[in-house]
Parts: C-alpha cells; sequence; structure tokens
C-alpha cells in the first residue's frame, strides 16, 4: 500500500490487501479537429439527467435523440418498476404466483448478473428489497424540511424486510418466481445497463468516431475524442458537490458508475438519510463514506457494484472488486481518498 498527501487530503494507494460525494462532471474538450462533429444534448430518462456528447465523422448525422429513445425503450419495456408495462412490473404483479414468469433473455442475462453480485458482495447488493426503498422513498422526504419529514418506524422498516431476500428468489429454466410480498427494484444497476445498450446501439453506428454519455451515476466513455485525446471524468466531492476530488483519464470504452450518499438525502436531527440502503439494517447504509465511484468495461457491473461496495466499506468491497477485474475510488467524510489496486492507473487527485 502506498499513500501520498495532496491538498490536505489523503490519498490511500491499495495495493493487495489498504473523502467526498462523487458526482461525476464531464470534463469535454470542445476542440473538434479534422472532419468530426460534435453533437450534444442535456435531457431526462430513467427518472435522471442524460447528457450526451457525440463526435461524429463527416456525412454522419446527429444521433441524440436516438440515443435517448433506447434508453427510454430499456426503461419502458423492460426494467421500470413503476411503469405497469414494463417486464419487471409484471414480475412483482405476479409475486407469489407458482406458475411464475417467463422472462426475455436481455432480462435473464441481467439477472443472473444481479443474483451473482448479490452472492458474493453477502446481500450487500440486493434487488429484492424494493418494498423496504419504497417505504424510505428519499425522494419525497428529500422534498420535506426536516420538521416535517416523516422516517419509518423501525416496526415497518422490519416487516418489509421480510419480503426481501435476493436468495429467496427461483430462476429456472426461463422462468422466475418470487415470494408473495417482494418486490424488485432495479434501480442500483439500471443506469448502467443503460450504458451497456448504448455501447451496443453505438457500434452499430459507423460514423460515430466518439461519444460520451452520462445517465445520472453512469458514464459510458466510448471510441475517441477528435485529436485522439483521453477523455476526462471528473469525480465529485462529496462533502462539496459543487467541486471536484480528482479525475479519471480513460481511452475507449469505459463506465464509471458513482454511489453517493450526497445524491438523494434528507438530514434529521444531525443525521443524514440517504438512497442507498443496507439490506441487513434496512436503514441507509453507513460504512463511513461518502461516495465510491467504480470502472468497469461494463455498465452493469460498474454501477452494481457502486452500490455493493458503498454499502461493504472499502474493506470489504476490495476482494469483490478483485473478481471482476473493476477498480474503485472511495471518498469518505474525512478527507481520505483510498483507490483500489489498479485504479492509480487511472485517478489523478485535484
Ligand atoms: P445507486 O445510486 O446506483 O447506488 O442506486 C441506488 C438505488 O438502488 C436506490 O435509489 C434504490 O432504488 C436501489 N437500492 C438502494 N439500496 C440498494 C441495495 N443495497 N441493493 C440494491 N439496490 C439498492
Ligand atoms: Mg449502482
Amino acid at each position: 500500500m502506498k499513500s501520498f498527501f495532496k491538498k490536505e487530503r489523503n490519498v490511500i494507494l491499495h495495493r493487495k490487501p489498504a473523502a467526498i460525494l462523487l458526482a461525476v462532471l464531464l470534463l469535454c474538450t470542445t476542440g473538434c479537429g479534422q472532419a468530426e462533429k460534435s453533437y450534444q444534448r442535456i435531457d431526462t430518462a430513467m427518472g435522471t439527467v442524460i447528457k450526451e456528447t457525440i463526435y461524429v465523422q463527416e456525412g454522419g448525422e446527429d444521433i441524440t435523440g436516438q440515443v435517448r429513445e433506447e434508453i427510454v425503450k430499456l426503461e419502458e419495456e423492460l426494467l421500470s418498476h413503476r411503469i405497469e408495462e414494463s417486464e419487471v412490473s409484471g414480475i412483482n404483479r405476479n409475486a407469489g404466483d407458482p406458475r411464475g414468469v417467463k422472462l426475455s433473455r436481455k432480462l435473464w442475462d441481467i439477472l443472473e448478473l444481479t443474483q451473482e453480485v448479490s452472492r458474493k458482495s453477502g446481500g450487500a447488493f440486493d434487488i429484492t428489497i424494493g418494498r423496504t426503498v419504497n417505504l424510505w422513498n428519499i425522494d419525497t422526504l428529500a422534498a420535506e424540511t426536516e420538521d416535517k419529514a416523516v422516517l419509518p418506524s423501525e416496526e415497518a422498516i422490519k416487516t418489509s424486510l421480510k419480503s426481501a431476500g435476493y436468495d429467496r428468489i427461483e430462476l429456472n429454466c426461463d422462468t422466475i418466481y418470487l415470494p408473495e410480498g417482494m418486490k424488485l427494484d432495479l434501480g442500483a444497476v439500471g443506469k448502467g445497463i443503460a450504458c451497456d445498450e448504448i455501447f451496443s446501439y453505438l457500434q452499430g453506428q459507423p460514423a460515430v468516431s466518439g461519444a460520451v454519455i452520462s445517465v445520472g451515476g453512469s458514464i459510458l466513455t466510448y471510441g475517441n475524442k477528435p485529436g485522439g485525446k483521453p477523455w476526462n471524468i471528473g469525480i465529485v466531492n462529496p462533502d462539496d458537490p459543487s467541486s471536484y476530488i480528482g479525475g479519471l483519464t480513460l481511452e475507449g470504452k469505459w463506465c464509471v458508475s458513482t454511489s453517493g450518499d450526497y445524491e438523494r438525502f434528507v438530514e434529521v436531527e444531525g443525521v443524514r438519510y440517504h438512497h442507498i440502503i443496507d439490506p441487513a439494517t434496512g436503514f441507509p447504509a453507513d460504512a463511513g463514506l461518502g461516495s465510491v465511484t467504480v470502472l468497469s468495461r461494463s455498465g452493469a457491473l460498474s454501477d452494481a457494484l457502486s452500490t455493493a461496495c458503498f454499502v461493504l466499506g472499502t474493506e470489504k468491497s476490495l476482494s469483490l472488486l478483485e473478481d471482476y477485474d473493476a477498480f474503485a475510488v472511495f471518498v469518505d467524510h474525512e478527507g481520505n481518498i483510498t483507490l483500489s489496486e489498479g485504479m492509480e492507473a487511472y485517478f489523478d487527485p485535484l
């Protein structure tokens, strides 16, 4: 393990057995050399902000609208637990039905992956805690003033957890069986899956030479910037989300996801209640972190792992990251930035 000190912030590098909200800022160059043209778009989808910068070669068109359509389709047809027609909503409606629900190939692959991350994280990542997430309803709570925010009772939290448990899902052949009362919530992985979908879409667009696209806290980098420059992704300071603690320098395809306690929260009597729940307690995770940013070749993985690592805390996350060849930047509220093994090749502190 190696550490160094910069601007009063302690950076620790993890070499096999070793702080701030990481809002991720796109630091895109505007310089558009040769014959490439850049198209930008800021929009909403999946209940979050989508930011796109796409470079296309001469003769290529603006496809930023189509990219957004891909995201909307994914949400409406597959992943949303709020839109009735989606596949996930159908599964939730049929919880307790012994006949189960037939899965599409795409959702099957996603659920196999989420189940594996749940197993490997010892349940820190668990998409079956939909009822507990609903109970906290952090978005509504965050909109209230401190004196009006009514937190869920311990009793209600305990009851909601009885319907959860990733190991109680049955996946047989092409069918899923949920126990009565269980609700799936793919909010911890959906934006990363959107990055994977966008990647596949861009691959079928020969005129696109490079792109950087953020879907909420998950970012896809693709191809190259004009002039062969790398992509720069800023990492937000969880203690002051208008500033950055550092950035990642990336070439080609990568996915970067951040989970942080500054993203959606309410503070009551000095305690911050945020949107990432520890399935072991039913309360917002409290592993001492302000944010975790995960770098992976897969968006589904970067997103699932960022949530898992935020719940697990730094030390317990390291073997999980290694298992998936992923890298992470952990930021706590004491000014410490910790890098998992391999991340030092990509991260520069500010
Ligand atoms: P993220 O911002 O990617 O960490 O995802 C957080 C979202 O995932 C929350 O808004 C919930 O919808 C859901 N969620 C919260 N805690 C967990 C957890 N421990 N495992 C899986 N999903 C979670
Ligand atoms: Mg996540």
